[in-house]
C-alpha cells in the first residue's frame, strides 16, 4: 500500500523513518502493513510503503529504525489530569512525561475530578473545564497531547450550558456519575444535549471509585447511552458478570477496559466482545492517576495482559490502544496512514524475553521495550527509561 502524496514536499519539516522491521498500522481490519518506510511532513504522515518507491532526499530528520517495529503512538482513553504535569491524587510530579516513556502520546481526560476544591456549581464547573481545555492545549509535557477540559455533570445544567461549553472548545464530558447526576433519565437528557453540540460522553461503570462516589449499574449505563462505557471492568469494583456481558451485547457504544479495574472482568469483557464480533469497540485506558497510583506502563501492560490471557494476537492488542480508540473518540491519531498525525512508538522485544520476536513476547505476557517515541513528527524521547530495555533501538541518523 504505497502512497506518495507529493514528491517535492517542504524539506524543512520532512521526517523519514526507514528500515522498519514490522509496520503495525493500528487498524484492526489490517493490523500489519507491508512496508519499511514512513515519510511525514509538518507532523502529518504523508506516505507509507517501500523505501525503493520513495524519494527520501531533503529530510530534516531521518530515523533508522534498525529493523524494529513501528506502531502509532499509544492512546490512553481514560486519565484524570488536574493541572500541569502534577497530580494531587498521589502528589506526584511528572506522571504524564513518565507515561510517554510507556509509549503514550495522546491522553483523553475523563474529568479533572481530583482538582482540590473542585467547583460543583454550574458556572464554576464550566470555568474549570474551559481553563483545563485551554491549559492542556497549550501545555504538552515532552510532546504528549492531552485532551482535557471534561466537565462532570451536575444537577441543574441546561441545554444552553452545553452549547456554551462546546462553543468554548470543550469536546469531552467527564465521567457521568462522578457528579450529582446519578439517574439514567437526567444522564440521558444531558448526554443528548452534549452530543447535539459535538461533545462526547463517557459514563462511570461499576462500584464507587473513592469515598463519596457511587455505583453505576447496567441499567443506568444503558439508559444514559453515553458514547463510551467507561471502565466496563470497573474502576476498580466491577459489575456482576451478567451485567458486563449484557452491556457488551445490548449497547453499541465503546467498551473501555482500564488498568485500574478488575482484570478478570476486563478479560470477560474482551472475550464477550470477541464472541459477538465487537472487537472494534474495545478501547484501553489506565484511569490514572487514581488510588492505585499512576501507571506509566499501564497501556503496555494492558496490551500484554489481554493478548496473553485473553488470547488475542499482539498486533490486535496494539489496535485496541491505537486505532480503535482514535475511531471511537474521533481523534486524528492512532493509525499509520497518510493524513494522520505523525506520532509513533518504536517497539522491540525486551532483552532476554522468552518470546521468539516482539509479537510472540507480548503474546507470552512480556512487556514490549520502547526504543523511541515521536510526537507530531519530532523525536520526543529515545530509549525509554521505564520499559524493560528493547533489544534493538532505532537511531537518529540525521537531524
Ligand atoms: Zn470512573
Amino acid at each position: 500500500m504505497s502512497h506518495d502524496a507529493s514528491a517535492k514536499s517542504s524539506a524543512s519539516n520532512k521526517l523519514v523513518i526507514r528500515n522498519i522491521g514490522l509496520l503495525l498500522s493500528g487498524d484492526i481490519e489490517h493490523p500489519i502493513l507491508d512496508g519499511d518506510t514512513v515519510v511525514a511532513v509538518n507532523g502529518v504522515i504523508q506516505s507509507v510503503g517501500k523505501e525503493k518507491d520513495f524519494d527520501l532526499s531533503g529530510a530534516a530528520t531521518t530515523v533508522d529504525a534498525k529493523g524494529t517495529a513501528l506502531a502509532p503512538g499509544l492512546i490512553d482513553s481514560h486519565v484524570h489530569p488536574v493541572c500541569g504535569d502534577w497530580t494531587p491524587r498521589q502528589n506526584q510530579l511528572g506522571w504524564i512525561e513518565s507515561c510517554l516513556h510507556g509509549g503514550v502520546t495522546t491522553m483523553v481526560s475523563a474529568g479533572e475530578v481530583h482538582t482540590p476544591g473542585r467547583p460543583k456549581d454550574i458556572v464554576g464547573l464550566k470555568a474549570m473545564a474551559i481553563f483545563a481545555q485551554r491549559a492542556f492545549q497549550a501545555f504538552r509535557p515532552s510532546g504528549v497531547k492531552i485532551y482535557a477540559g471534561a466537565p462532570v455533570l451536575e444537577q441543574g445544567m441546561v441545554e444552553e450550558d452545553f452549547k456554551e461549553l462546546a462553543a468554548a472548545g470543550v469536546k469531552f464530558l467527564g465521567e457521568v456519575g462522578l457528579g450529582s447526576v446519578k439517574d439514567g433519565t437526567t444522564g440521558r437528557r444531558m448526554v443528548a444535549w452534549a452530543r447535539k453540540y459535538g461533545i462526547q460522553s463517557t459514563i462511570h461503570t461499576g462500584g464507587p471509585s473513592i469515598p463519596g462516589s457511587s455505583r453505576i449499574d447496567k441499567d443506568m449505563v444503558l439508559e444514559t447511552d453515553a458514547d463510551v462505557i467507561g471502565h466496563v471492568n470497573g474502576g476498580h469494583t466491577a459489575l456482576p458478570d451478567d451485567q458486563i456481558t449484557e452491556l457488551c451485547e445490548r449497547s453499541p457504544r465503546a467498551l473501555e477496559i482500564v488498568h485500574n479495574g478488575n482484570e478478570r472482568a476486563g478479560l470477560l469483557a474482551l472475550r464477550t466482545a470477541k464472541e459477538f464480533r465487537q472487537m472494534h469497540r474495545v478501547i484501553l485506558g489506565t484511569d490514572s492517576p487514581a488510588g492505585s497510583g499512576v501507571q506509566p506502563l499501564g497501556i503496555l501492560r494492558m496490551m500484554s495482559m489481554l493478548s496473553s490471557l485473553g488470547e488475542i494476537p499482539a498486533e490486535v492488542a496494539i489496535c485496541l490502544a491505537t486505532g480503535n480508540t482514535a475511531k471511537m473518540r474521533n481523534l486524528n491519531c492512532g493509525l499509520i496512514a497518510p493524513g494522520r498525525e505523525a506520532s509513533f512508538v518504536f517497539l522491540d522485544m525486551a532483552q532476554q524475553s522468552a518470546g521468539k520476536n516482539l509479537l510472540d513476547s507480548i503474546q507470552k505476557g512480556d512487556l514490549a521495550g520502547v526504543g523511541m517515541v515521536i510526537t507530531d513528527g519530532a523525536v520526543s524521547i529515545q530509549r525509554s527509561r521505564n520499559t524493560p530495555p528493547a533489544t534493538l533501538v532505532p537511531e537518529v541518523v540525521k537531524r
